[in-house]
């Protein structure tokens, strides 16, 4: 199991019919599927973590099942290699685009919407962020 990866955003956002607000709840980093990597985003972890890219390339990507590019390796539980204990990414800063476009600018299965934390259906039913978390930044 492999995450999709958590927003990036911090407001409230209209998606189809329904609301979206993260609530850094980690699910989708914990989602099957898989996190791409292009040269930029691998020079831009890489520098972020204070590896050379060929450390990073081994530590933290495999080849995709298609073999068209690296992808990020997960922990042994299925979720993300970057996703900490407390549902946050490590890499927030840097994190793929992936994961900083979604779901905003993905197709998101009405499966999902069950699982994300994060859609309302209304401005009215949006709680507030949780305090001092980050994978929303
Ligand atoms: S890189 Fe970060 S945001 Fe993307 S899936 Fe991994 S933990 Fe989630
Ligand atoms: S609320 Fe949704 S997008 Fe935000 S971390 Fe949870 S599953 Fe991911």
């Amino acid at each position: 199991m492999t995450p999709l990866g958590c927003p990036g955003v911090g407001a409230v956002i209209a998606m189809s019919e329904r609301l979206f607000h993260c609530r850094c709840c980690g699910a989708c980093c914990r989602w099957p599927g898989i996190v791409r990597l292009n040269e930029e985003a691998i020079t831009a972890i890489a520098a972020f973590l204070q590896l050379s890219q060929e450390e990073f390339r081994q530590q933290y990507t495999r080849l995709a099942p298609d073999r068209k590019c690296l992808i990020l390796t997960d922990r042994e539980d299925g979720a993300c290699v970057f996703l900490n204990r407390d549902n946050l990414c490590r890499i927030n800063p840097v994190k793929p685009t992936q994961c900083r476009t979604f779901p905003q600018h993905w197709q998101v299965e009405p499966e999902f919407q069950n699982t994300c934390q994060g859609f309302y259906s209304s401005v009215a039913e949006t709680p507030a962020r949780p305090s001092g978390r980050r994978c929303a930044d």
